[in-house]
């Protein structure tokens, strides 16, 4: 009895030990991580999709930052023609920042790297039009933060 029984768990054991290792050796394979040429294509996708992104987020915040400026020189030069109006100014006066200040909410700088009123506006007298210090002009007038020239009469 005890013979036979010793005799049948070898034969019992030995092929589950050969599906055993059969398996071991899969996941063995599995536990190595990605090949080099999985990391390449993934790495190859991310870099692919920032080629893509990152210029168009540039894009947006230059367009962003225009739009910003000429907001603020719109403010800028509707505050300029209220103090010419409210002081009786002719259009040829020298106008300065001190003058225009209360007419301004708040203080207005170039949002693409002006610090202060002074480093970002240039005033002149009260029929020109504010001008931005930061970024005047450009190739592409799209680009320039300048307000448009007066199309009306
Ligand atoms: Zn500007």
């Amino acid at each position: 009895m005890n013979n036979c029984t010793n005799n049948k768990t070898p034969a019992a054991w030995f092929t589950p030990s050969q599906q055993k290792g059969s398996v071991m050796k899969i996941k063995t394979a599995r536990h190595s991580g990605f090949t080099l040429v999985e990391i390449m294509i993934v790495v190859a996708i991310i870099g692919l999709l920032a080629a893509i992104a990152i210029p168009n987020f540039v894009k947006a915040r230059t367009t962003a930052y225009r739009s910003a400026c000429i907001n603020n020189l719109r403010q800028i030069d509707s505050a300029v023609q209220e103090w010419a109006l409210e002081t009786k100014q002719g259009e040829a006066q020298q106008v300065i920042y001190e003058n225009i200040k209360p007419y301004l909410k708040n203080e207005v700088v170039c949002p693409a790297g002006g610090h202060t009123f002074s480093d970002s506006y240039s005033l002149a007298t009260v029929s020109d039009k504010p001008l931005c210090k930061i970024k005047p002009t450009d190739t592409d007038p799209l680009k320039a933060h300048a307000l448009p020239v007066d199309t009306a009469n």
